[in-house]
């Protein structure tokens, strides 16, 4: 019998999941079990992921940089890349502002339901948190986000993953000056720093073989922690509209595959959707990317030179999924409580989304952090600001689950359009965890 493909043992995982978390949602003490003996596997395989993602972005940016023969080539990839990340993130947000502002999913939500979300999220430690974090943020000045990427401390920078882009910079800085002292002299560190590359994506051939299971353990805890689900109904059509938008932008971006790569639009998804499936099981891109890049290395050819540095910087910067949710939001809560925005407000939000993407945390709930600073910049109310969470926070899991499959496929995406344009997009060579397995038993 043939292999099953990778993506279809995660789906099935993921269709288990949902089952039997709805099943064990209607017994006495099933969501205890779900929470205390599921679900611990499903945040173990998480950690696994981001337990590689640093080593995984220095030892492939090294490679890819000290790959480059020429260091020219490499501010030509980074200028397109953000150029790139910047235009896809203005068509995600503008097709939310178009379809909110057509569907008006705010105006139908009755007076009752307001009441009952405000009642019960306004004041919840999940909605409070987010505000908190949200001025955190807030008060900082206009070039703080280019002071904050550069550390002060390499080895403290790699402790902590939030702290991705300083190790992408201290990473890049490496490399060049590797490039500057020659081949000769560099050659023991590239040797080093390819093998660390060669064995952290064998960790993500092996971490990949539990993820249908995982994603099982994933997906049974969402369910059995979701919200009730008369919330979730009231919430349908503001959610329709957000989903409706994302699947737009997968439709996007496999125009812009077709029409920029010359690459078959369904090959690609396929190749990617198990990066997909995963951003939809962890609800984030920062778990996600080492997967991200080896599927996008491996299975579709884009050269290291490019995705080394493509995708850790889209994990962290470029989130079209979360932009055009938190232009739909803005939209969905001031017409629920009835605050006017012009055309100019709209255009705040298109600006302000751009940023608040960019600033938002490639972890699950981070879009909603910054949601809140997409509202003050449109001079919404700051006393009403936590109802407007709470508006929205019933089903911000769901669709966090699917903007982060958005997010992850944009990524992917850039990075072939990227590599196209530069004349590094070959052809896939895939590598299985077991390759090698008879030479070492
Ligand atoms: N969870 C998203 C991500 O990791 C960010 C967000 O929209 O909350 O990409």
């Amino acid at each position: 019998m043939r292999k099953l493909e990778l993506h279809w043992k995660i789906l099935i995982g993921m269709v288990l999941g949902i089952v039997f978390g709805f099943i064990m949602t209607g017994i006495d003490w099933g969501k205890d079990f779900v929470s205390d003996w599921i679900q611990p596997f499903g945040t173990i395989f998480v950690k696994l992921l981001k337990l590689i993602a640093i080593p995984l972005i220095i030892a492939s940016l090294v490679k890819g940089i000290s790959d480059l023969k020429d260091i020219s080539k490499f501010r030509n990839i980074g200028l397109r890349t953000i150029g790139i990340y910047i235009m896809t993130t203005v068509v995600a947000i503008s097709i939310g502002l178009l379809l909110v502002n057509i569907a008006k999913p705010g105006n139908g939500i009755s007076e009752e339901t307001v009441t009952k979300l405000t009642e019960t999220y306004a004041n919840s430690e999940g909605v409070q948190s987010k505000m908190n974090e949200a001025m955190n943020q807030k008060e900082s000045g206009p070039l703080q986000f280019l002071v904050d990427m550069v550390p002060d401390n390499a080895l403290k920078a790699m402790s902590n993953n939030a702290l991705m882009l300083q190790v992408i910079f201290f990473t890049i800085f490496l490399g060049i000056s590797m490039l500057l002292i020659g081949e000769e002299r560099a050659k023991p560190l590239k040797d080093f720093f390819d093998a660390l590359n060669d064995v952290v994506l064998k960790m993500v051939d092996l971490i990949m073989l539990t993820a249908p299971y995982a994603v099982f353990a994933l997906l049974a805890g969402v369910v059995v922690s979701s919200s009730d689900p008369d919330l979730l109904l009231a919430l349908l059509k503001y959610s329709g509209v957000v989903v409706v938008g994302l699947l737009l932008m997968i439709v996007f971006y496999t125009l812009v595959v077709t029409m920029f790569t010359k690459k078959n639009p369904f090959w690609f998804l396929k190749e990617i959707s198990p990066a997909q499936l995963l951003a939809f099981s962890t609800s984030s891109s920062a778990a996600t990317l080492p997967v991200t890049m080896e599927r996008v290395e491996e299975h579709i050819g884009v050269d290291k030179e490019v995705s080394s540095f493509v995708l850790p910087v889209g994990a962290t910067i470029n989130m079209d999924g979360t932009s055009l949710y938190q232009g739909v939001a803005a939209v969905f809560i001031s017409q629920a409580l009835g605050f006017d925005l012009t055309f100019g407000d709209q255009l705040t939000i298109v600006l302000t989304a751009l940023l608040a993407s960019i600033g938002s945390a490639a972890v699950p709930g981070a879009g909603m952090v910054m949601l809140v600073i997409v509202l003050e910049s449109i001079g919404f109310p700051a006393d009403k600001l936590a109802i407007g969470l709470a508006l929205i926070f019933a089903v911000d899991r769901p669709l966090d689950m699917c903007r982060t499959v958005v997010n992850v496929t944009g990524d992917a995406t850039v990075s072939m359009v990227v590599a196209k344009s530069v004349g590094k997009l070959g052809e896939p060579h895939i590598k299985e965890w077991d390759d090698h397995y008879d030479e070492v038993k």
